[in-house]
């Protein structure tokens, strides 16, 4: 038999027999990397651990620790999921069971919709099917002879994969777990070598689907489950998804009257008057770090005529995202669903030198996209929305200077919020616009600039976008959900779509490069990240209302309507609670508002023209004068604390 030559990533050689399976190699390395094997990358495919070595590779053994690991398990599952689902539904056809990155889902026809009970009871067999650590077996079949063993088990879509995802192949590959008569399932794989690999799953819920997603093909059950490498890694997912529940902003913003949905006005909200107020205090807020900082504000047109998306490109890629209008004379028009072209329309409408470079536009009007409505939920997809957008326009050589002053703002904001982040950069793809030089230059900027500002960064190697390389921001909230917020985006493509130009010191016309940059991204969705990262408990800076007057009794209102006004006077969000009701009761609401300071007052306080300050947290702050706590309040927010004076932080004990 020959031999064949197989490279490990550390370099070193093995020799082998040819059509040794993938896991001799893991044999040959070392019995402990036998046993922790899933399944083997070779020659940069991933393959399971039966799969013959044919010739000469170069083989990476895919253990828990691999990156790949946490989505073959989770597909691996699905399967035993499926398994679990045909033995006790006799009658079940099989639709696909992808790994996600929630977990994995898997869809069916079935006899009956399940109930929420058939979810304990197929978790049950699954947890059957992975103590008997039976093999998930990969089996080459005749292509035809495969087709004609699913359609005579009544399972037509499986013959419709084969046809789409084998085309021109002799064979085609199924897998079993334990044997056919238990599953057997036409899939690519590959899957964990057997079900003993998976402990730690779940399933979490079941909704209608149709085969392909299609509301005309066969309604179906989706059946979504996650799956993590170890039980530890699971109970921290299903922790945080409780911690989210509770802290989600669409209930949230329910209790706290922020904000609203009609079904009128699907997938634009309604701001209430508190919620205004936050929405408010954010736009002020990017407007102190912008404008002092180089940026003009600028409004540009909501609608513009079908010519200007013509020329962004816009009418002919994006036009199905857009609410398009017809004007009175007939005319074709599209609402802004980015304010780039505007900014570009508005920079060429005068003439530029160097010397007034860089120019940077910042814009908050709103914007609208035409989300299908079935994709719409809270904040975080929204057909209206407002960006903190900014466009800069600057020389080839100015572009890491304005990087630099960009990661600068965007270091302030997040530690402003409390939120911690992570920058990649992604550089030029496959298919790109213009020539390498320029892209290398631009690319050498982004890295310094990246390092001058001290923010370190992993790299998206060719993830940019074919115009021009980027660089996103991933928040992390405070139960560890990550969001992408931030970006900065170069673009050497809109600069000649618009043919934008400058005057160059040698007289000549050149042209300038777009960076787009935003550091909330959608107000919407950052209103939605904050509540659900405070839960709801906004700092003293942020809150709507920062403090409630709670008097005790009637005869005390008086005194209480003054304190009020003059918390309102030094420019304090403050409110009186008016409302019969006992001291205690409206202390809890107060408390429910998530309102930082109550400040209770009764016959001391007006005797003695104080008032007794408690947090939300439910700490006595003790007596103060309504001056003392007009100064310490302010200096709260001017410090933009996360915490108010006297709450512990989360987890603090
Ligand atoms: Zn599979
Ligand atoms: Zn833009």
């Amino acid at each position: 038999m020959s031999q064949i030559t197989v490279t490990l990533p550390d370099g070193s050689t093995r020799e082998l027999a040819a059509g040794a399976p993938v896991r001799a190699v893991a044999e040959a390395i070392s019995p402990g990397l036998a046993k922790a094997a899933l399944a083997g990358v070779v020659d940069g495919t991933m393959v399971d651990l039966s799969s013959p070595l044919q010739r000469d590779a170069s083989v990476r053994i895919v253990t828990d620790r691999s990156p790949e690991a946490l989505m073959l398990m989770r597909h691996s599952t699905a399967h035993l999921l499926a398994a679990a689902v045909t033995n006790l539904f006799p009658g079940t056809q099989c639709g696909i069971g992808p790994a996600t990155d929630e977990g994995f889902f898997y869809d069916f026809i079935v006899p009956r919709p399940f109930v929420p009970e058939d979810l304990e009871t197929i978790e049950k067999k699954m947890h059957e099917l992975a103590r008997e650590d039976v093999v998930y077996e990969r089996q080459l079949w005749p292509r035809e002879e495969a087709k004609a063993f699913f359609a005579a088990r009544g399972e037509p879509l499986k013959v419709q994969l084969i046809d789409e995802k084998t085309e021109g192949q002799r064979e085609v590959s199924c897998y079993t777990i334990k044997d056919k008569e238990t599953f057997i399932d036409f899939c690519v794989g590959p899957h964990v070598p057997s079900t003993g690999k998976l402990k730690a799953f779940k399933l979490m819920s079941t909704s209608n689907a149709y085969w392909k997603g299609d509301a005309k093909n066969p309604p179906m059950q989706r059946v979504y489950g996650t799956a993590f490498l170890n039980d530890k890694d699971l109970k921290a997912h299903l922790t945080q998804l409780e911690e989210a529940k509770k802290r989600d902003h669409r209930k949230l913003g329910r209790e706290l009257g922020l904000f609203t949905f009609h079904p009128w006005a699907p997938g634009a909200a309604f701001w209430q008057d508190k919620g205004t107020t936050l929405y408010n205090l954010l736009s002020a807020y990017m407007r102190e770090v912008l404008l002092p900082n180089g940026y003009v504000e600028v409004k540009t047109p909501l609608i513009y005529n079908k010519a200007l998306w013509e020329t962004s490109g816009h009418w002919e890629h994006y036009r199905q995202n857009m609410f398009l209008v017809e004007g009175s004379e007939n005319e074709q028009l599209g609402v802004k669903a980015m304010n780039c072209p505007g900014h570009y329309l508005l920079y060429a409408s005068q003439a530029h030198s160097y010397r007034e470079l860089p120019i940077r536009f910042h814009e908050q009007t709103p914007l609208h996209r035409n989300e299908e409505s079935g994709v719409l939920g809270g904040l975080t997809r929204v057909r209206q929305f407002s960006q903190d957008d900014g466009h800069c326009f600057v020389t080839q050589e100015q572009i890491g200077d304005e990087v630099e002053r960009m990661l600068g703002f965007v270091q302030r904001v997040y530690r402003d919020f409390g939120l911690e982040y992570a920058a990649k950069l992604s550089t030029r793809p496959a298919e790109f616009l213009g020539d390498i030089a320029t892209w290398d230059s631009a690319e050498a900027q982004l890295k310094t600039a990246l390092e001058r500002a001290g923010q370190p960064y992993t790299v998206n190697a060719g993830d940019g976008a074919f115009y021009g390389p980027k660089i996103d921001f991933d928040v992390t909230d405070a139960i560890g959900r990550k969001w992408q917020c931030a970006t900065i985006q170069l673009d050497y493509n809109a600069p000649q779509r618009f043919e934008l130009k400058y005057t160059g010191a040698d007289n000549a016309e050149h042209r300038p490069v777009v960076i787009h940059r935003a550091i909330f991204g959608s107000f919407e969705r950052f209103i939605a990240i904050l509540i659900e990262h405070y839960s709801g408990a906004f700092p003293l800076w942020l809150a709507p209302v920062q403090a409630v007057v709670l008097a005790i009794s009637d005869r005390h209102l008086e005194y209480a309507g003054k304190v009020r006004d003059r918390l309102k006077a030094a420019g304090l969000r403050a409110d009186l609670d008016e409302r019969q009701e006992k001291i205690g009761y409206k202390i809890r609401e107060a408390q429910l508002q998530k309102i930082p300071y109550m400040l209770v007052v009764g016959d001391k306080e007006v005797a003695e023209s104080t008032v007794s300050v408690r947090s939300r947290s439910g700490g006595d702050l003790g007596p103060e004068t309504v001056d003392g706590f007009v100064k310490k309040a302010r200096q709260e927010v001017s410090s933009k604390g996360t915490m108010p004076l006297g709450e512990a932080a989360p987890g603090a004990a």
